[in-house]
């Protein structure tokens, strides 16, 4: 089996209100996305897809097909429009992102040759994104930002081992990072709210949980988590699951940039 991709952009307004409830009930449940004026976005869609390879043609699907469908579905139904007053589906369906990608998959499957649909990710901007696969699923990815100071140094080893093993990464002063936290969250979209999880709710425990406690500060230092525990990108993941998951219920996975080079991802303990 060989997976491909195809990207594609499109830009939309909508805006996020069910008609049924006072204006009070919009602004509390959906903050500003609520304006009745609407705004917009410059979505990035990815769609993937997975078949055979054909031994002559040495290919699964010419990839032009693949585009031709995405384009058909996408620029009729979706790029330069007010999806509240445009498109069918969303005048009683929120769109949110999450609403957005499970409308895009029943508009998408089935329709491609030689292939079937595998993935959609539906990017709203560099700090949102939602993902679907075959199941009824939708993961929604929050991303968040961190700046925060560590010494690699294990007090399991000696301090010759550790200089070895972590080099200028223990350095007994510290250094800091950049780094960037994906918050991806797992369910079905509310049927009313179409949201799988509140995401200002999420942000404000994100912030209490995670950035009061490591945001500029030194994780050796200031920190309970770290004051025994090598502040290693693992072990951050780790902690900051453990952290999340007890007031997160539909947490899926953490995923964190240490740097743009290094990235880590963790699933709960005994998932994969
Ligand atoms: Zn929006
Ligand atoms: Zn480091």
């Amino acid at each position: 089996m060989i997976y491909l991709s195809r990207k594609m952009y499109f830009s939309a307004a909508h805006f996020y209100r069910v008609e049924e409830w006072s204006e009070e009930q919009n602004r509390r449940m959906f903050g500003l996305c609520s304006h009745v004026h609407g705004h917009g976005h410059d979505y990035t869609l990815d769609v993937m897809v997975k078949g055979e390879l054909n031994s002559k043609s040495g290919i699964v699907v010419n990839i032009t097909d693949i585009d031709w469908v995405m384009k058909s579905v996408v620029r009729k139904e979706l790029d330069g429009k007010f999806l509240n007053k445009e498109n069918p589906f969303f005048q009683t369906k929120v769109p949110t992102t999450e609403n957005i990608v499970s409308y895009l998959w029943d508009s998408l499957e089935g329709k491609m040759e030689n292939c079937q649909l595998y993935k959609i990710r539906l990017r709203e901007n560099d700090f949102l994104y939602a993902e679907k696969e075959s199941s009824s699923m939708v993961r929604l990815t929050r991303k968040y930002h961190f700046s925060t100071a560590h010494r690699l140094h294990s007090n399991q080893l000696s301090d010759e081992e550790n200089l070895e093993l972590f080099g200028k990464c223990n350095n007994p002063y510290g250094h800091g990072h950049n780094y960037y936290l994906e918050v991806t969250v797992s369910g079905e979209p509310d049927p009313i709210t179409g949201m799988v999880d509140n995401l200002s709710t999420l942000d404000q425990i994100v912030d209490e949980e995670i950035m009061n406690r490591f945001d500029h500060k030194h994780l050796n230092l200031d920190t309970e988590e770290f004051k025994d525990l090598n502040p290693t990108s693992e072990n951050v993941a780790v902690v900051i699951w453990n952290l999340l998951a007890p007031r997160i219920p539909k947490l899926f996975k953490i995923g964190l940039y240490e740097t743009e080079k290094n990235y880590f991802e963790y699933y709960g303990p005994g998932v994969y």
